[in-house]
């Protein structure tokens, strides 16, 4: 651990960059110990030089993964529709670019720094390799509140931003591809895909590959809207029902009567709020930078929806009563918090405060070193970000595999499963005849009803939902493996990061770290 991070765990606001940095470093010591042990041979001299070698590109291979490869800032003009002209900061940071295109959201918020652009693209690139993603890390920022610009400005900020970028050579379906983050969802993604399809990309069949999170009607993908907050129902529900997980950080296993509350309603918590609602989980308070919200009782996440869509805030839903300190709702008795804001919500000066018994990351960096300390002490469960909140970039993964294939998912096999699927019916029919014979009559065959919501093949949105499934439920396996593998109890941030960490090497490794 470098010297200048050793203190990062005592801070109160460490730098974000430096959190990510953390982190990294602190699996990196796991990762290094074991490459090195698996340079052994019979003979202790050669073995000695073989480690020696092992050693330099080890650590070779790590310092590369510290800091960014690429940094961009840009100052954009733009005349506001008072005719005042503003000057609009932007940034993007590529991270790691072991595997292209890199990948990561643009985020429009007044919060934006190029620390936290570069700790959230170093970031994109842990998360992308928990979850076998095989991209880069990236991530770009706006240095605006989208509250405070019209619609029209926002377009000529994005599209000019795009078009800032596409110069820069930081844009492109086989360089460096956003997606929606903070302050930003389909709408902005359609302008940087019409922007860059219409300049530079004129020529590129591949051209709206250089964005995701489009519309569908844009090359998108269905459940990409979701698809974080879908990611984030699996990631809890692949770790509630393990029975020494839950024994540690003192629940019982399943969803049965558990309760949760939420911070920010934004995509990744409205959708968050109606998986674990769906699958029986109470959802009792919600926090927003305006106000916060309480139900013992419950809140149901369609109406608030509803309600807060046509009120622009949360505040007086007729569901909830609001909460005093609007703050304090965090550390409100509950089974599961998901952060679903900025970055550092849980520090320092709080954490011990927290009673849920499991986090789910679902904002990137919501937890500061320090709070990741305390609460490791108290045995809450942490389930990190990097994997957590991979759901929105698995399925933009999904998306740009559709777009360079020119080809909607079940669309060449869709009346293929469903002729196979009737003639296997028919099949059976037939044998059973042969078999009793007809004299009884007909021997119908009544498909199951989970087998009939099947038999007409797998749609896109089906095929996009159980490829999110699987990607969570492996990546989760693989963390429970190395958090028993490296005894770390219920530090699934450090298991996580350590098989980041490992792939990403592995990359770098074969593919030889320098020209
Ligand atoms: P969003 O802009 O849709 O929603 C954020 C919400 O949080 C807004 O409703 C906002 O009012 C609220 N908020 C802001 N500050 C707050 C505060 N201090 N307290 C309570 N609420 C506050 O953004 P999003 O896309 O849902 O992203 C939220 C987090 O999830 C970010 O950290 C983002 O990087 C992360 N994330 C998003 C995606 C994605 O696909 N959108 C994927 C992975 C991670």
């Amino acid at each position: 651990m470098p010297e200048r991070l050793k203190t990062i765990v005592n801070e109160e606001k460490p730098r974000f960059f430096d959190m990510v940095e953390y982190f990294f470093h602190r699996s990196a010591i796991f990762v290094e110990k074991k490459l090195l042990e698996e340079v052994t041979c019979g003979n202790f001299q050669h073995n000695k030089c073989a480690q020696e070698r092992r050693k330099k590109e080890i650590r070779g291979i790590l310092a590369l993964m510290e800091d960014c490869s690429y940094v961009v800032e840009i100052n954009i003009p733009i005349r506001r529709d008072n005719g005042k002209y503003e000057i609009i900061r932007c940034y993007r940071a590529q991270h790691s670019l072991h595997r292209l295109p890199a990948k990561g959201g643009m985020r429009f918020s007044n919060d934006v720094t190029r620390d936290e652009v570069k700790a959230l693209a170093a970031l994109m690139t842990f998360k992308c390799a928990c979850v076998d993603v095989p991209f880069g890390g990236a991530k770009a920022g706006v240095k605006i509140n989208p509250k405070e610009y019209s619609e029209h400005e926002l377009e000529k900020i994005t599209r000019r931003f795009t078009l800032e970028l596409v110069k820069k050579g930081f844009m492109g379906p086989s360089i460096d591809v956003p997606a929606p983050d903070m302050g930003t969802g389909e709408r902005e993604m359609s302008w940087v895909a019409d922007t860059y399809s219409k300049t530079i990309g004129y020529q590129d069949i591949n051209s709206h590959a250089c964005v995701t999170g489009k519309p569908i009607n844009q090359g998108g993908i269905h459940g990409r809207t979701s698809a974080t907050g879908r990611g984030v129902y699996h990631g809890i529900d692949n770790f509630i029902h393990d029975h020494s997980l839950m024994e540690a950080c003192g629940l019982k296993p399943g969803w049965a009567g558990k309760t949760f509350i939420v911070q920010g309603f934004g995509n990744v918590g409205l959708h968050s709020t109606r998986y674990l609602h769906r699958v029986g989980a109470r959802c009792i308070g919600v926090l927003e930078y305006d106000g916060s919200i309480y139900n013992p009782e419950g809140i149901d996440p369609k109406e608030l929806e509803e309600y807060r869509n046509k009120n622009g805030t949360i505040n007086g839903f007729p569901g909830a009563k609001p909460y005093e300190k609007k703050e304090d709702l965090l550390y409100e008795k509950c089974d599961i918090l998901v952060p679903a804001a900025g970055e550092q919500a849980i520090h320092k000066g709080n954490a011990h405060k927290i009673q849920a018994r499991i986090i789910g990351e679902g904002a990137n960096g919501p937890t500061t070193p320090a709070a990741d300390k305390i609460l490791i002490e108290k045995n809450v469960l942490v389930i990190p970000d990097l994997y957590i909140n991979a759901g929105g970039v698995t399925v933009s993964f999904f998306e740009w595999l559709k777009n360079i294939n020119h080809v909607s998912y079940g669309r060449l096999t869709f009346k293929y499963e469903k002729d196979s699927n009737y003639h296997l019916l028919q099949s059976v029919q037939e044998s059973l005849e042969r078999k009793f014979g007809k004299s009884g009559g007909r021997i119908p065959i009544t498909p199951s009803e989970s087998f009939q919501k099947k038999i007409h093949g797998a749609s896109e949105k089906d095929i996009v939902h159980s490829g999110l499934d699987y990607t969570m439920e492996r990546s989760a396996k693989a963390i429970m493996r190395t958090a028993q593998k490296f005894n770390l109890g219920l530090d699934l941030r450090t298991a996580a990061y350590i098989n980041s960490v490992e792939k990403i090497f592995n990359t770098y490794s074969e593919a030889g770290l320098t020209f």
